[in-house]
């Protein structure tokens, strides 16, 4: 009955979601990554690509700027930074 109501993870890359962001988006520094994927593994809308070390980043289409990939970072790699800034 309400399956209808239930949204998918990572649905949003069906519907760009970038133009609605909040006012901060994810920097990745990509400076002390050890690669663990934990930012992509928690990203709700499934917009982090990236295999090895210093090397994941975001899609800015897609990413709403929720603040868990820089929350989950075990490097503290990813910091919120406000969304006019340049990526
Ligand atoms: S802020 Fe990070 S976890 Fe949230 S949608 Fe953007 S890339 Fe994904
Ligand atoms: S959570 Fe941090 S250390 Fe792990 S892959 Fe993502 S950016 Fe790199």
């Amino acid at each position: 009955m309400f399956s209808i109501l239930a949204a998918k993870a990572g649905s949003s890359k069906d519907n760009k979601t970038g133009s609605w962001c909040s006012v901060k988006k994810p920097k990745f520094l990509q400076k002390n990554c050890i690669g663990c994927g934990l930012c992509k593994l928690v990203c709700p809308e499934a917009c982090i690509e990236g295999k090895e070390k210093n090397t994941y980043c975001p899609d800015y289409d897609y990413c709403k700027g929720c603040g868990l990939c820089a929350y989950i970072c075990p490097k503290k790699d990813i910091e919120m930074v406000p969304a006019t800034e340049e990526k």
